[in-house]
């Protein structure tokens, strides 16, 4: 058998001639060619026989053969489509702007759903920001289009990445615990854009939405879908009164003369843990507060508590008990807490709402920390885009499986 013959049924690419072999330094070298002798334009995807012109030697890196680097060279022509102008023509082995084949790209992908960074980079000897535009393509080619189909229970949160410069929003399906559709920035536009693609219909058949209290999303989901209920959740309205206790540390360190200023150091992470986890020194740090700065204080038991209501129970209890949280946050004399109290007084029956839910101990919040961590790990990637791809391939609930001859 022919050595060429040979490769063409291992690698197995269809539509796909192997016309000769090169054994070069940098690996092995396939000549290459489409078994259609007229050219496809890559725009429309239609035969063109009017041939522009040809590239030399351009090529797409395929699968390792026994660890030895495989590529397929081919003179790409470009074709002069009627209805597209001059275009490349379409290789039946790759998408049009790869420099990849299919298969190549479908077995990053599937070791980007599985493997970290180092041990994808290494294994295919592509940098992570490849790695990222190659998992946009794969996620375009592969991702379900009905995705937005029979939403009823949905959540919308933002992820901050790139050290907190730039945002992406995420809405996930709590039923199915998969993401259905992210895009950059966090404005009421940016969520606007999903309710435009989901569409009259389906936005009516929403039942409710989990979300923060941020005004944007709050005005883009009571504008799409006024009949779904709001649901706030408990991490969101916690961080609002971690900020406040944060303010008012520093309020009370700006005021504090230097005998205060001893008793106010070192106590920021004291204040913001819960108390079963607090070392002794930690809780020698916040019996000092007690002692000597009774509004620092006031603002830790407010935080405190108001975490003691949402950790849930009965809707009705959780209601009484915010209603009387609010009273004494606005009696503080703390302004911070004072604009959390009017918040949480405005939103009460959505955030009594999470409570009835159940959705703290429920697989969302595995989801929600599955997404940051993606996030993590994106860092080194060139654009939004391709964090969005790697959190639908890894979040989605796509399958893919590894390539195997
Ligand atoms: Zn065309």
């Amino acid at each position: 058998m022919r050595i060429t013959t040979v490769l063409a049924r291992i690698l197995a690419l269809k539509q796909t001639r192997i016309l000769d072999v090169h054994l070069e330094p940098e690996g092995l070298v396939l000549d290459a060619a489409p078994t259609t002798r007229v050219p496809i334009c890559s725009g429309c995807l239609k035969r063109v026989h009017a041939v522009h012109d040809t590239y030399e030697g351009r090529r797409w890196r395929h699968l390792d053969v026994a660890g030895m680097r495989l590529w397929l060279r081919y003179k790409i022509r470009r074709v002069r489509c009627p209805r597209c102008g001059v275009t490349v023509e379409l290789v039946p082995w790759a998408e049009a702007q790869s420099w990849f084949t299919r298969d190549f790209e479908g077995h990053v992908a599937y070791l980007a759903q599985r493997a970290d960074k180092t041990t994808l980079s290494d294994m295919m000897r592509i940098g992570w920001a490849t790695v990222g535009s190659i998992i946009e393509r794969v996620v375009a080619r592969l991702r379900p289009g009905d995705v937005l189909d029979g939403l009823r229970f949905i959540g919308v949160d933002e992820l901050s990445f790139r050290r907190h410069h730039e945002y992406v929003t995420v809405v996930v399906d709590h039923e199915r615990g998969a993401v259905v559709w992210a895009r950059e920035g966090k404005d009421a536009a940016t969520l606007g854009a999903f309710f435009e693609e989901l569409g009259k219909e389906r936005c009516a058949k929403l039942e409710a939405v989990t979300l923060d209290l941020s005004a944007a999303y709050i005005k883009a989901v009571t504008e799409a879908s006024p009949e779904a209920r709001l649901i706030f959740d408990r991490f969101h309205v916690q961080r609002l009164a971690h900020d406040a206790l944060d303010q008012v540390r520093r309020q009370q360190w700006r005021a504090a003369d230097a005998d205060e200023k001893k008793a106010i150091k070192g106590t920021r992470f004291a204040l913001q843990k819960n108390p079963w986890n607090l070392t002794d020194v930690e809780q020698g740090k916040l019996t000092d507060v007690q002692r000597t700065n009774r509004p620092l204080y006031r603002a830790y038991l407010l935080k405190e508590t108001l975490a003691r209501i949402l950790d849930g129970g009965q809707v009705n209890v959780a209601r009484d008990k915010l209603h009387d949280w609010i009273g004494w946050a606005a009696r503080s004399r703390l302004a911070p807490f004072r604009r959390v109290a009017r918040t949480i007084k405005k939103y009460i029956e959505g955030i009594v709402a999470y409570v009835a839910t159940g959705l703290n101990s429920g697989r969302s919040e595995g989801l929600n920390g599955k997404i940051r961590t993606i996030t993590r790990r994106s860092f080194g990637f060139h654009s939004a885009s391709s964090l969005i791809a790697l959190i639908h391939l890894c979040c989605g609930g796509l399958t893919i499986s590894p390539v195997h001859r």
